[in-house]
This record gives C-alpha cells, structure tokens and sequence, in this order.
C-alpha cells in the first residue's frame, strides 16, 4: 500500500449502515458519532419498521450527515409485471431518501440470467428513463455502481466504469451519475482514464472503500477492512480527487466476520483502518 497515513482528520469518512449491520440504526448513529464519524449512508433495510421521521430527527441531533440511501435498482427482468414493480419500488426509494434527508440514491442496477446483458441493459436505461423524472422532481441523484463482472448473472448488468460512464453520458443529466466502488473496479485496466471521464463529465457523485482479501471466502460477504487486501486505495482515491471530487469516503463492507464481531470495536478499527490506508 502506497501512502499511508494520508490521512489527518474524519470530516470525509462516511459509514455505511450495511457495514455495522448488526446494530439498529439508532445506535449506530450513536456510536458513529461518539467516534468522530460525522456521515452515513443509510441502507434501506435499516428502515425498515421504523418510523423514519423520528430517525431523520435523531441523525440531526447527532450532527450527522446523511450521504446517501442504498438502494435502488434491480430493473431487468424477463417479466413486464416484475419490471413494473421494480420502477415503483424506485419510485418509492426516492421517496424515502427525500425522508431520510438523503441526497442521493446508489444503484444496483439488476440483471437477468434468463436474457442477455445487452437485454438487462436495454431495460436498465428503460428504468431509469422511468424514474428520471421523479428524482428531478424531488432533488434526488441517481448513482449507478458498476458490479464487479462475478455479478453480471443476477445483479448487475454494468460491470465496468466504462459502462456505467455511458449510461450516465447518455442521460446528459445532472441528476444522473456514477458510484465507484474500489471492490468492484480495482481490477479494470482502464480504471485510471475512466475515473478522469467520468469526473470531466461530472458524473463522479460517490466513492466507496473496503478491500479484497486474499483468497475471499464469499463473494458477497467477505470484504475487508482497508489495508486487508490487495487494492491500491490510495491510488483510487488520488485518481478520483484529482477529478475534483471532494465528496465523502464511504466504508461499505460486507462481512459475515465482522458482522459477528464486537461492533464498536469494528468501528474503531475502520477508523484506524482509514487512517491509515486510504
Ligand atoms: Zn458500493
């Protein structure tokens, strides 16, 4: 790993709900706070059966910084009545980061095992071409996050920035733009010239960290802690900054380890972990 102590202060380092999954909402915020984390995004599922109003009243008086809402997507499917209900589940997730007081939504983008890519992606810009008009209306942004190609079978028709860079560029939108998560695109050889195109078009709305352990046990749920693995965050980050984006570092793993792992330990080693390697 390239420069460590980068790092000097938290004002950019964002937690995900989803990585301290074990604690509701209430307490993270909490915890978060107490540790000097100053911004979260909130995953939809931390949502659920609460009454958000009273949530979005406490991350207020906490101080703290509601960077996006997780998440929207899943557009393709062979049925018409499933794509249908995939645009009102959007819909209705705008309607909850306008809630929540979060300015953004993250996008998984979906994708059919059943058809091909190329289908998956026609209907992808179907839905988005759907919901467009909603977000304006309501002062949400839409980010796409291109999957790692391991989940081009069924969640994500956009594997690689190239892809999602024109997605977005096709939209022309200021509403529109793109989510890079290092897990998902450290691998790209064209990593470098496509992070500068997607800021050039201004479409470089998030950036996610976490790192790829060496071998990973799940492909969904063993990512590591910054410093664990093999991506070069500094690097990542230097390229996404020199773009100008001055937005949040957002700690997003998924781990069935640290999950059953004390948490507010967890969270003081991802901070002494994003001190250190990012
Ligand atoms: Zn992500």
């Amino acid at each position: 790993m390239k420069n460590p102590l980068s790092q000097s202060n938290l004002s950019r380092l964002c937690i995900h709900t989803a990585t301290t999954k074990p604690l509701p909402i209430e307490e993270a915020v909490k915890i978060y706070s107490e540790h000097g984390v100053r911004a979260m995004t909130v995953w939809r599922d931390a949502l659920q059966g609460k009454n958000v109003n009273e949530v979005k009243k406490l991350i207020e008086q906490y101080n703290i910084k509601v960077v996006s809402l997780c998440r929207g997507g899943f557009f393709p499917s062979v049925s018409v009545v499933k794509r249908k209900q995939a645009i009102d589940d959007n819909i209705q997730a705008i309607d909850e980061a306008a809630s929540i007081g979060a300015p953004m939504i993250v996008l998984v983008c979906g994708a059919e095992p059943r058809q091909s890519l190329e289908t998956s992606r026609s209907q992808i810009k179907a839905g988005l071409e759907a919901i467009l008009p909603v977000a304006e209306q309501k002062k949400i942004k839409l980010a796409i996050e291109p999957l790692h190609p391991m989940y081009a079978d069924d969640r994500s028709a956009i594997n690689t920035l190239k892809q999602a860079n024109d997605m977005a560029e096709y939209f022309d939108s200021p509403w529109i733009g793109v989510a890079i998560d290092v897990y998902h695109v450290w691998w790209d050889p064209d990593l470098e010239d496509e992070i500068k195109r997607c800021g050039a078009h201004g479409n470089l709305f998030a950036f996610h960290i976490c790192d790829w352990k060496v071998p990973t046990g799940h492909i969904l749920f063993d990512r590591g802690l910054m410093g664990e693995g093999c991506i070069d965050i500094p690097q990542i980050r230097g390229w996404v900054e020199q773009t100008g984006f001055d937005g949040f570092h957002e700690v997003e793993i998924f781990s069935e380890k640290y999950w059953q792992s004390d948490q507010v330990e967890f969270i003081k080693n991802i901070i002494e972990a994003y001190n250190k390697f990012t």
